[in-house]
């Protein structure tokens, strides 16, 4: 059996489709990178915005198609969508085999046994695992309710994982062969398990040896302590990359949206971060048409985003989202002004960003290998940039020496050293 799973949305998903894939290649299947080669095919739902929903349904049409060709198709839809839209996904696409909303994840394995051939000689298959990174889940769900976020009420409260079952599986993952772990949660600041908080939790992993480095997201502003500060900044296996959602830089605004901090608190945290880790790269989401943003809150994420300077900016569209507080909210911005101002503050942004990776140009920089195709190789800083190079090694894993050559929009050129 060939499985393909179409994950949509955040690194929370990505995650939840890795341990999907995990089960069904210990279960006997190979992965496709071609959905029409698959015989089972999952979509792995995000709900944040109405664009990712539209792009499930529209995957969901084309496989009706393919399920009229070959009526032994599996499909399954999981993840945030699967959550909160089960039965409207159930009667809009009767063709779909399972949903299984992102709380119940855990029942995947029980769910998807049903589907796989029984046959004794269906020998275990277990794909070499040569992950160079891997995201490990501390936390599931947010007890936060920003009032534009629908994550509350899809993946439910915030519950931080037991510490023992995450240092399990940064072991088995550096036994597998990944040097850089990625520990995920919603709000990974207010991660706390029987007195162990997010600062002890990067102690422990830090710990371990085959761990060469730490990245984490997201972060909340509000949760970000300076006892989490003093220990990025003299703890070398943490990247020197935090992103810090700031949403907008007007004070109306980031109350309406329940966001728990003003802006003058965002940039004292700011400062006080890139004052104690001074090659820090600090990257950001701004919300852009919030119902009520005029044009003074606008021209405040403007300012704001020239005054610090972010690493690089992702700047969203207002997306109107059910259940949540502010889809009730009067006030809407119209989408012409909303496209303006996106554009507006996205070029700005962009140059901002090149500017401030122009000063690696001519430095030598640490970079750990992630891909190799082609005699190109494709790597990442401590920042999170990504760096290309050519070579005809493949360094896949190996962290090298790489001098910067030319800055572009996203990434940088360089020579191996
Ligand atoms: S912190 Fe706010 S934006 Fe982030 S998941 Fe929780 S409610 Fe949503």
């Amino acid at each position: 059996m060939k499985f393909y799973i179409e994950t949509i949305g955040c690194q929370m998903n990505v995650n939840d489709s890795d341990k999907m894939a995990e089960i069904l290649l210990e279960n006997g299947c190979m992965q496709t990178d071609d959905m029409l080669q698959a015989n089972i095919v999952i979509i792995n739902t995000c709900s944040v915005r109405f664009s990712a929903e539209h792009k499930a349904y529209s995957l969901l049409g084309r496989l009706k198609e393919q399920k009229d060709i070959n009526p032994n198709l599996i499909i399954g839809v999981t993840g945030c969508m699967a959550q909160y839209a089960t039965k409207e996904i159930k009667s809009r696409c009767k063709y779909v085999d399972f949903v299984l909303g992102a709380r119940d994840l855990d029942m995947f394995s029980k769910v998807i046994i049903k589907y796989l051939p029984k046959s004794k000689e269906n020998v275990k298959y277990k794909q070499e695992n040569k992950e160079v990174f891997k995201y490990i889940t501390i936390m599931r769900g947010c007890s936060n309710f920003c009032s534009y976020c629908i994550v509350p009420y899809v993946r439910g409260p915030e519950i931080s994982i037991n510490y023992n079952e995450i240092i399990k599986e940064v072991n088995e993952a550096v036994t597998d062969g990944a040097k850089e772990i990625i520990l995920l949660g919603q709000n990974v600041n207010s991660y706390n398990y029987d007195g162990v908080n997010f600062t002890h939790l990067l102690q422990k992993v830090s710990q371990i040896d085959k761990v060469k480095r730490i990245r984490f997201m997201t972060n909340h502003p509000k949760d970000f302590s300076n006892e989490l500060i003093e220990e990025i900044a003299t703890n070398k296996k943490i990247c020197r990359h935090i992103h810090l959602p700031l949403q907008s830089g007007s004070n109306a605004i980031l109350k309406a949206m329940n966001r728990k901090y003003t802006y003058e608190q965002y940039e004292n945290l700011f400062n006080k971060i890139r004052n104690s880790i001074p090659d820090i790269s600090i990257t950001s989401d701004i919300i852009i048409g919030f119902p009520g943003e005029t044009d003074k809150d606008f021209k405040a994420t403007f300012d704001a985003s020239r005054k610090l300077q972010f690493g690089g900016l992702f700047i969203f569209k207002y997306s109107s989202r059910p259940k949540t507080v502010s889809a009730k909210l009067k006030n809407i911005v119209p989408l012409e002004v909303i496209k303006k101002r996106h554009t507006l503050l996205l070029e700005d942004s962009n140059i901002i960003s090149k500017k401030i990776n122009e000063k690696y140009i001519n430095q030598v920089v640490e970079v750990l290998v992630e891909n190799f195709k082609k005699n190109i190789a494709q790597a990442r800083n401590s920042q999170n940039i990504k760096i290309f190079f050519d070579t005809d090694k493949n360094l896949v894993g190996q962290i090298v020496n790489v001098k910067i050559t030319k800055v572009l929009p996203n990434s940088m050129l360089g020579i191996l050293q």
